[in-house]
């Protein structure tokens, strides 16, 4: 894959040409640190699995500054990463019960699913409202007691809609930038939400409102038009909407990666031996096939149906079995929900069962791994696994997908990618997959499977084109020039040349 050259500073530079003397501060529900305290009262760290975290954690080793997070408990002022200090963590501490509401309750049985279309599965209390209306003003208002007038403040996702909006209320005029990493549901599903009409308005008091797909950020326009009245614009570089004389431009800018981090870490000496030592365990011989999935153990990612798709991909070709392994990554996830512990079950008990029905002695079709894997280790999968298995319902993006090609540097290697994923949009080359019905995931794997080794190898040279095109640094230059232009044009009145 070809780079530009990088510097460590790289990220930092660009902030400070677009906005000079800026301090970066981002909003974002999840910190990327844990400290907690061992039996024996000495200090460990935990980085919580996540897109989010995963994407803005290099960013802000690059660049400092200052992430805000919230957690149930004590407040916690961090510097980290813990073996090179660069950037400070505010973790405010909400009373368990009010956190509860606003991340347990509104955002993810209420904004997550609905956002996803799964309607049925969405609930929204008017407590939990009032807990997310309080959550997200602790932030504003932490943010408020910071920022100076040339900070540039970012917020992210679904749990922190209000935050903007509460920025303002607080009086601050600077630059804010807000990301929405997961889909955006056609107006008609949003209507389902009672509060649909001030979510939309605390957004766009923001600046730049930037999201993963065109398709969302079609139904966002759609949504603030008929909910608000909004009026918009088409310009070069995205849409600029115009709310009782605030402008909010919204683009869609994918999320990407670390290429260049993964890339490394897929060459070491470390990843060379862990592959032969998988390998030996596994009884991964030259024959073998691995399928490989990485998720959070949530229900939008489509596991079950993979497994069941596996399982008919057995059936239907006995020439796979001894020989095809499935490794199942199920990172557990928001385990307070009851229809999350319900999934987990149904994993277990799907593997267990294919396990029965077509296991041999030195053959065990499925593995599962139900923790978190560091990257280190993660990329070791993604090059010993043939084909990786990104089966979502519907995801904002999904990292992994990237993830994966990224660490195919012998450029092997096969993706299947539901074509509900946000990445299927960049990823075209990619095996389709149609998630929802077993028979047509068994279809996509076996598509993958068995394709000529010519047919593979062109895939995957056309994917890693695709994501070396679009890294993590590109995406922070996207979104900073967005914001740029935004707020320049919020300062000038001006409007964009319709095109
Ligand atoms: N991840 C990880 N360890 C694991 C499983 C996942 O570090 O065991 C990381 C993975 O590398 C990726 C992120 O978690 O960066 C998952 O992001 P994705 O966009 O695929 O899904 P999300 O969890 O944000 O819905």
């Amino acid at each position: 894959m070809t780079h530009t050259p990088r510097d460590g500073s790289q990220s930092r530079t660009l902030l400070d040409d677009l906005f000079p003397g800026a301090r970066l501060i981002v909003a974002a529900n999840r910190s990327p640190f844990r400290r907690t305290l061992g039996v024996h009262g000495e200090v460990r760290w935990e980085r919580p699995a996540g897109g989010v975290t995963a994407a803005l954690d290099p960013l802000l080793r690059q660049t400092g500054g200052l992430w805000v997070a919230a957690e149930p408990g004590a407040p916690q002022e961090l510097r980290v990463p813990p073996e090179d200090p660069s950037y400070d963590v505010a973790v405010l501490g909400v009373p368990a019960d009010v956190y509860r509401g606003y991340y347990t309750g509104y955002s993810n049985s209420g904004l997550w699913p609905l956002c996803h279309n799964l309607v049925e599965r969405a609930h929204f209390r008017s407590s939990d409202w009032v807990a997310y209306r309080q959550v997200n003003r602790l932030f504003a208002a932490r943010i408020a007691k910071e920022a100076r007038a040339q900070d540039l403040i970012w917020v992210h996702d679904y749990q922190l809609a209000l935050v903007p909006g509460y920025l303002r209320q607080f009086g601050v005029s600077g630059p804010i930038a807000f990301f929405w990493h997961i889909p955006w549901p056609p107006t008609v599903v949003l209507r389902l939400v009672p509060e649909r009409k001030v979510l939309l308005q605390g957004l766009l008091e923001a600046d730049w409102i930037g999201f993963q797909t065109e398709e969302s950020v079609d139904a966002f326009v759609s949504a603030a038009r008929r909910e608000l009245g909004v009026r918009s614009q088409r310009f070069a570089h995205g849409i600029t909407l115009l709310y009782q004389g605030h402008q909010t431009h919204v683009a869609s800018v994918p999320i990407s990666i670390d290429v260049q981090k993964v890339e490394q870490l897929a060459r070491t000496e470390y990843a060379e031996r862990l592959l032969v030592d998988l390998r030996r365990r596994w009884q991964l011989g030259a024959e073998s096939i691995l399928l490989l999935g990485v998720d959070r153990l949530d229900y939008t990612k489509g596991i079950p149906e993979r497994l069941d798709g596996f399982s008919r991909l057995l059936s239907r070709y006995p020439s796979l079995r001894g020989k095809a392994h499935f490794l199942q990554i199920a990172v557990p996830t928001r385990t307070e929900i009851a229809d999350y512990r319900r999934l987990a079950l149904s994993v277990r008990r799907r593997v267990a069962a294919i396990n029965r029905r077509f296991g041999e002695p030195g053959w065990l079709p499925v593995r599962l791994i139900e923790h978190n894997v560091r990257l280190e280790r993660l990329v070791v999968l993604y090059r010993l696994a043939d084909v990786a298995v990104v089966s979502s319902l519907y995801d904002g993006l999904n990292l992994v997908a990237k993830e994966y090609v990224a660490a195919r540097v012998d450029g092997s290697g096969s993706l299947c990618l539901s074509e509900t994923a946000g990445a299927y949009h960049e990823l075209r080359s990619a095996f389709p997959l149609s998630p929802l019905s077993p028979e047509r995931v068994a279809e996509g794997m076996a598509r993958a499977i068995f394709a000529s080794p010519e047919e593979r190898r062109e895939r995957m040279q056309s994917l890693r084109g695709a994501v070396s095109r679009n890294t993590v640094e590109t995406w922070l230059s996207r979104v900073l020039t967005g914001v740029r232009r935004a707020t320049d044009d919020q300062l000038s009145g001006a409007n964009e040349t319709p095109v």
